[in-house]
């Protein structure tokens, strides 16, 4: 196992994943949009048409650090409920807007019965979460539940979506996370992985060499003042499995049906699988 420049061990990898994580939960967000120019939120937002979500989906996110998922599955079914709930009451009879209003004032479950579990292995990130779920207004549908992508502290056949975004190539054995994935999604559920991936134009592919061997760690150091923490990083993302070598290991842990699209050049990739 590589990690930055040093060669370590599979227990090893584990412990300074967290500290990476533990390290950099404060400026991660602020990192993201300066690193990615903000487009990780054009890829998240992806993730979520493409998961689609149906009214009363319950939805696993797995390193779901401070919540970017979360809080975009809460604010999509919100308006989902919103939009049927408005559908049925125009459709009844002559309601008007103000008595509509009304009752979203009074309705109990303003997410339709949708809920989602954060599960992630680091405290710190998770804090974070809790803060900004706060000061988004997120209150009820959210659960922050610390735990391993590899041994998740959950029942079988559990949820209906299971996301994990820019989180697969922290865990040290992936073909487990993949299997807990496979175990806690009920039958018929849907595996989503938005993650970086192989890069297919080699102009592009160029560039982004350039951009993050020398620009990401000299960000890092500049905002976060951990240049290792961000070489990890960098490292991390080489030595991830292309789209298809990705592709296989998903059906390898039992997942049928099994897509992939890659998104600007490839530079992130999301795959989808079913349980059946
Ligand atoms: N999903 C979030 C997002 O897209 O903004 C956070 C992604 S962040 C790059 C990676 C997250 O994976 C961190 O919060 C880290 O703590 C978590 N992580 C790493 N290894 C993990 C494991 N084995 N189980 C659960 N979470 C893990």
């Amino acid at each position: 196992t590589h990690f930055g420049f040093e060669t370590v061990s599979e227990k090893e990898k584990g412990g300074k994943v967290y500290h990476v994580f533990e390290s950099v939960a404060k400026k991660y967000d602020v990192m993201n949009d300066m690193m990615s120019l903000g487009i990780h939120r054009i890829w998240k937002d992806l993730l979520l048409w493409k998961m689609h979500p149906f009214p009363g989906t319950q939805l696993l996110d797995v390193a779901g650090g401070t919540g970017d998922i979360a809080f975009r599955f809460l604010n999509y079914v919100q308006a989902q409920h919103k939009r049927k709930q408005k559908r049925q009451l125009r459709a009844q009879q002559n309601v008007s807007w103000e008595e509509i209003a009304k009752k979203y004032q009074n309705e109990e479950d303003p997410l339709g019965g949708s809920r989602v579990v954060v599960c992630d292995i680091n405290k710190e990130m998770l804090k974070i979460g809790k803060q900004k779920a706060r000061a988004q207004g997120h209150k009820a549908g959210l659960a922050w539940v610390l735990g391993d992508a590899e041994e998740l502290p959950f029942d079988d056949d559990k949820f209906d979506v299971y996301t994990i975004a820019f989180g697969i190539r922290n865990v040290t054995h992936i073909d487990q996370a993949l299997q807990e994935a496979h175990r806690v999604l009920k039958p018929g559920g849907r595996f989503l992985c938005l993650e970086f991936s192989q890069v297919n134009n080699p102009l592009i592919s160029r560039l982004y060499d350039l951009y993050s061997f020398q620009v990401i760690p000299v960000l890092g150091e500049v905002i976060a003042g951990d240049w290792k923490s961000y070489q990890y990083l960098v490292e991390s993302i080489r030595q991830f499995p292309s789209q298809e070598e990705f592709k296989e290991m998903i059906e390898d842990a039992g997942f049928e049906k099994v897509t992939y699209e890659s998104l600007t050049s490839g530079i992130v990739a999301i795959h989808s699988g079913f349980k059946l």
